[in-house]
């Protein structure tokens, strides 16, 4: 029994380009979830997007190389299937970030074996972070390598529109604190910016997380397509953008069929700890991202969503479906990168000295502790392996 069955979706399988090592797990438990979840998802690649980190707490040291070693390891694993990983980025947020040391960092994940790399920065509070526009002359090399050597971006921007409004704001956004009062900048001059990064560098493969949050502007998403030839959206929930796309069913529908090369599948699936059966994963509300996307795009009569209400979906055809679900996907990365596991390995010991002097560092003891730990697991995987 797969989600598949379950819920009677079309046979074709699922590359989900959005899926995150969020939780805090024993590296080895978070590879066997991956290999459950895409066992239960009929998942046959999966791109794994790193987080982003920095030099203040709540950081998770260890997040992109758990990704390059769940990679590695799956793949080995299963020759019929792939994993892919995103190197997220790392901010000091003080005079320490340079434009060198971003460039440094492109050529770092570039060489270690990433496949792409995810930028969080457009995230409205993590824009307060950074302090600075995104399209920032600092960040110029490092963009110019990634389009250089074509190296995929999925990039975060923005929120829903109503997180600017303090009328419109649902009472759970407010209450953790996404709220975006007059100090933030607007949500068209965020857009702005990383439009001025594709504008500087239009040969960079963009693609646009929670479809930019512009679902309920069909005409600025058709202009932005005709605009920006590389730049893509996934289909990330954000399942607000179901509920706009509701609106309208019939002109998202021929918008989806016309622009079906540029949307692909994600789903903000993590490394749940649901370890009794595989079909425990059927059974937990939190994992039905992938079912919301699934039934609105494949389902031809409305439904309910206990959040969104009734849900007109779109009931594409299978040419449509296959673009969106992994076409787009193995286009866009072809097979994955191999890893370099010597650089691997001696990034994973530089992390751990990184967390040792303080430049790194988690929330609380029992998760430093774990992250050690974790992290002499990766080095010692790669130290002995050959890719
Ligand atoms: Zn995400």
């Amino acid at each position: 029994m797969t989600n598949r069955d379950k819920f009677g979706y079309r046979p074709i399988p699922l590359c989900d380009g959005h899926i995150h090592i969020t939780f805090a797990h024993p590296v080895d438990t978070t590879k066997k979830i991956l290999d459950d979840t895409m066992t239960w998802y009929n998942c046959e690649r999966i791109a794994i997007l790193g987080l982003q980190q920095d030099s203040k707490k709540h950081c998770d040291p260890g997040n992109n190389l758990k990704a390059l070693y769940c990679k590695s390891r799956l793949n080995r694993e299963y020759p019929d299937r792939h994993v892919y990983a995103f190197s997220g980025i790392f901010h000091h947020y003080d005079e320490r970030d340079t434009a060198q040391g971003y460039l440094a960092q492109a050529k770092a994940l570039y060489t270690m074996g990433f496949d792409g790399v995810k930028i969080l920065d457009g995230k409205p509070k993590m824009r307060m972070n950074l302090g600075r526009r995104q399209d920032d002359p600092i960040f110029d090399p490092f963009y110019a390598f990634l389009e250089e050597h074509d190296i995929p971006v999925t990039m975060h921007l923005g929120d829903p529109p109503e997180f600017w409004d303090i009328n419109k704001i649902s009472e759970y956004a407010l209450k953790v604190g996404w709220y975006c009062d007059e100090t933030y900048p607007t949500l068209e001059e965020m857009r702005e910016e990383v439009l001025s990064i594709l504008d500087k560098f239009p040969r960079l493969r963009l693609t646009m997380a929670h479809f930019f949050f512009l679902s309920q502007d069909l005409e600025a998403c058709a202009d932005l397509f005709a605009r920006y030839p590389t730049l893509c959206f996934d289909l990330t929930p954000g399942g607000e953008m179901f509920e706009n796309f509701s609106k309208h069913p019939d002109d998202w529908r021929t918008f989806f069929i016309r622009y079906a090369d540029r949307i692909s599948l994600g789903t903000d699936t993590y490394n749940y700890d649901l370890h009794e059966t595989l079909s425990d994963y059927g059974t937990n509300a939190d994992l039905a991202r992938t079912n919301l996307v699934r039934k609105y795009l494949e389902w031809s009569e409305p439904f309910e969503h206990p959040w969104y209400g009734t849900l007109i979906p779109l009931g594409l055809d299978a040419d449509t479906l296959t673009k969106i679900y992994r076409g787009n996907f193995i286009r866009r990365l072809g097979a994955p990168r191999p890893v370099n596991a010597s650089l691997t390995a001696e990034t994973a010991k530089a992390m751990r000295e990184a967390m040792a002097d303080g430049t790194m560092c988690c929330e609380t003891e029992e998760r430093t502790a774990l992250e050690y730990q974790n992290l002499d697991i990766i080095e010692n995987y790669f130290k002995n392996s050959e890719e």
